[in-house]
């Protein structure tokens, strides 16, 4: 059985903090609402105020801890390297013990529990399909995502009739002798964008893998951790870790940044076992550079009439420096004319719940992009995680450019012949 680490287990690295303010700057809560509960320095210090018995989970300590979109942007920044995303995760969980649900978990966990609510809820957005939904398990971070009446006025994209597990067996036998390799989908491509993960399926069975898909993987949790739903989180990461075990697994591969970074990064701080897990679990792109892919790629001769496209750096490939990667992947494409644009490193403004609880906020981080992209002149932005995806094409469509969001995979499988 998996645990959480509690707020306590922080104690050392919250009193690390020395108020230096080098976060501010980095955060796209406080860059967007300009309020010192908004940013790292602030939820440190009422972190600080809980421990010692100076502040309780009353209302607006709940409010200033829901101000964040846990991206990790302050970590990278901190001098003393105080992980704030696992701190503000921490004091959540609190919240939801302490208060039972709380004002950040209320609304989520009133879906998840009740699905009659959840379907009525469905019903009301046309851009989702209730039939397509069903589909969806009750624990996947989509249902966390899609609180429809909530969500007025967001661009939502369709969930498709065939899902990425109605398309693909369990085990899928590559075109070569190379060893089996895990596909770790997540709920975002398992039933939103199955394509991302055909495309990824039909690469690594081209260069000789066999893919297990295995049938009992779950959400990695990420919207649950963002919620405060503590228990979710464990029960869910429990059963990713268990269904992938008992196999001779090369690496587990991920094409969503959020799954990578609750697995990788999330996972890691967790009791349980799961090194061996984790250990095997490997970004998209940094697997195809391993492979060999950019030097394939840059080997075949150049579109006459190619994309013109820029990059997006999701948060958590960003956090553990998957950066480099992505772009010589663009570069070297023989469809695409790269073109690096203003801010791409910075947040979207999803956060897990984030932009369903804080949806103008959200907005307002994520229209921080309008204008590099203008500049870039890109008909193309291309990410590595569908939550980016859906997030960036939904501030897009609340402005007036005409950019399509995409996923680097998306492109990779477009060019045949390497
Ligand atoms: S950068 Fe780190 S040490 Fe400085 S105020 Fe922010 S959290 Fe505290
Ligand atoms: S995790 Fe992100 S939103 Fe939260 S305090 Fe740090 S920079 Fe701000
Ligand atoms: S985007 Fe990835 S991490 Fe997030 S809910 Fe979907 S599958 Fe889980």
């Amino acid at each position: 059985m998996s645990r959480n680490k509690s707020l306590k287990d922080f104690e050392e690295q919250i009193r690390k903090c020395v108020h230096c303010g080098a976060c501010q700057a980095h955060c796209p809560a406080y860059l967007a609402e300009k309020r010192e509960g908004s940013v790292a320095r602030g939820k440190i210090a009422l972190a600080a105020a809980l421990l010692d018995g100076r502040d309780n989970l009353e209302k607006r300590l709940q409010q200033d801890i829901s101000m964040c979109l846990m991206c990790g942007s302050c970590v990278t920044k901190c001098p003393n390297q105080v992980p704030t995303d696992e701190i503000v995760g921490a004091i959540r969980r609190e919240i939801t013990d302490e208060k039972g649900l709380s004002l950040v978990g209320r609304s989520v966990s009133a879906f998840i529990g009740n699905r009659p609510l959840l379907k009525a809820a469905v019903k009301s957005t046309a851009a989702l399909s209730s039939l397509a939904l069903k589909k969806v398990p009750e624990s996947s971070g989509l249902r966390l995502r899609f609180p429809a009446p909530i969500m007025k006025n967001r661009t939502l994209p369709e969930i498709p009739a065939k899902n990425l597990y109605d398309l693909f067996p369990e085990f899928i036998q590559g075109n070569g002798e190379k060893p089996l390799i895990g596909f770790f989908a997540g709920c975002s491509i398992g039933f939103l964008y199955p394509q991302i993960g055909a495309a990824m399926i039909r690469i690594l069975r081209k260069m000789g893998y066999s893919v297990f898909l295995p049938r009992g993987q779950q959400c990695c949790g990420i919207p649950a951790l963002s919620a405060g739903n503590g228990r979710l989180v464990e029960r869910l990461a429990d059963k990713n870790r268990d269904c992938f075990a008992g196999q001779d697994l090369a690496h587990i591969i991920t094409c969503c940044a959020s799954c990578n970074g609750g697995i990788k990064e999330y996972y890691s701080t967790m009791e349980g076992n799961f090194t061996e897990f984790t250990g095997k679990v490997i970004d998209f792109t940094v697997f195809l550079k391993k492979e060999g892919l950019i030097e394939k790629l840059a080997g075949m001769e150049k579109w006459p009439n190619r994309k013109r496209v820029t990059y997006h750096d999701p948060c958590h490939m960003k956090k553990q420096g998957i950066i480099r990667e992505p772009r010589e992947i663009l570069r070297a494409l023989p469809n695409v004319e790269f073109v690096e644009m203003e801010g791409a490193s910075e947040c979207c403004g999803l956060g897990g719940t984030f932009s369903v609880y804080h949806y103008e906020t959200s907005k307002k981080i994520g229209s921080r992009k309008i204008p590099g992209l203008m500049q870039s002149g890109a008909e193309l932005l291309a990410t590595g995680c569908p939550g980016c995806i859906m997030q960036l094409q939904d501030v897009i469509n609340h402005s007036a450019v005409g950019v399509r969001a995409v996923h680097l995979l998306d492109l990779i499988n477009e060019v045949s012949g390497w």
